[in-house]
């Protein structure tokens, strides 16, 4: 694609609890700093119940999605958190995935983040060590879903203000 059709784009993206518990958080840091974006957010998350099935609601009827969930959760790890980045630039979800490779880690190319490091479980879940988003409504969804305005360094999407009259935060003692 010729540079003057390259559009601005953000683009979720999630260490996986395998990226984590195999230390893989660099490695795929670097390997994603080929595509020349930049980073505008990132956070170490506990995934939630509701989270995972917010995050993955379009497979909800796939007969892999209990273990889908259980996976993102860490429970396959015993690592019960993964790391949420927002990657932004020229094509930016079609560069990150590109270099995170096909879904399918055995189809995937082997120079590709899930060529390298992902797996096929005896369950048949795909360990394929990171997430990336499909296309700007997913990734809009996504970056709304795992992040807060105020948590990403640009202006992304319009916000409004509000005023909550009771709210409960936890503080350091
Ligand atoms: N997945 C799986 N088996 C499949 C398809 C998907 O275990 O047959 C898992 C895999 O971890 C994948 C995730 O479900 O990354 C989400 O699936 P999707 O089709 O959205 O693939 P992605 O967008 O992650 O490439
Ligand atoms: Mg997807």
């Amino acid at each position: 694609m010729s540079k003057g059709k390259e559009k601005v784009q953000s683009t979720l993206v999630v260490v996986k609890p395998d990226g984590l518990k195999k230390s893989l958080t660099g490695n795929i840091i670097t390997k994603l700093s080929e595509a020349r974006l930049i980073i505008i957010a990132a956070r170490v998350v506990k995934v939630s119940n509701e989270l995972a099935t917010e995050h993955y609601k379009q497979l909800k009827d796939k007969p892999f999605f209990p273990e889908l969930i259980s996976y993102i959760q860490g429970k396959h790890h015993n690592c019960e958190r993964v790391m949420a980045l927002v990657y932004q630039g020229p094509n930016a979800i079609e560069h990150v995935r590109s270099i995170a490779g096909s879904t399918n880690p055995e189809e995937a190319d082997p120079t590709s983040i899930r060529g390298a490091y992902g797996r096929i479980t005896t369950k048949g879940v795909y360990e394929n060590v990171i997430h990336a988003s499909s296309d700007e409504k997913e990734s809009e969804r996504e970056i709304k879903l795992w992040f807060k305005p105020e948590e990403i360094v640009v202006p992304l999407y319009p916000t409004l203000n509000t005023t909550k009259k009771t709210v409960h935060v936890l503080e350091w003692a």
